[in-house]
């Protein structure tokens, strides 16, 4: 009967991070390990850091796997050199349209989609391997050292 009570209340005793004390208790065959409660035995518990997942939002594009192109400054536009932006020249004494951006100023940038570019830090996926856990989504248990069992004695 005693041995039933302490199979049940030691697990929840070390749960809680009560000090069990065995002294006196010496008739009762206490076993020298048990399963680790924190684990479940596993040895490994789940990445704080990344909860679990392996990956972190990427923070150099805020999660969305694009940033602003540098080319054009997330304007999709590049200035023509040419005529300054103002879509025309003079030759001669004549304001003419400027033929290196046919009077429009500007060009479409070419390294970008509507001013953003991929994220290079992440791929473009806006995520990051997480460093804790290399990516693993669990690290090793901390209270059992990774063995899966919590010594009593
Ligand atoms: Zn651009
Ligand atoms: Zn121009
Ligand atoms: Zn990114
Ligand atoms: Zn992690
Ligand atoms: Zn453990």
């Amino acid at each position: 009967m005693i041995k039933r009570i302490l199979n049940w209340v030691l697990p929840v005793a070390l749960a809680l991070g009560v000090v069990w004390v065995t002294a006196g208790a010496a008739e009762v065959v206490v076993p020298d390990s048990i399963t680790c409660v924190y684990c479940d035995g596993s040895g490994e518990v789940k990445c704080a850091y990344c909860v679990g997942n392996g990956t972190v939002r990427c923070n150099y594009c805020d999660g969305t796997g694009r940033v602003t192109c540098t080319f054009c400054n997330g304007t999709g536009r590049i200035r023509c050199a040419e005529c300054f932006g103002k879509g025309y020249i003079y030759d001669g004494g004549n304001r003419v349209k400027c033929p290196t951006c046919k009077g429009a100023g500007s060009f479409t940038c070419d390294y970008c989609v509507d001013g953003k570019i991929y994220c290079e830090m992440c791929g473009g996926s806006g995520r990051l391997k997480c460093v804790i856990c290399d990516g693993y989504g669990r690290v090793r248990c901390a209270v059992c050292d990774g063995t899966g069992k919590m010594k009593l004695r």
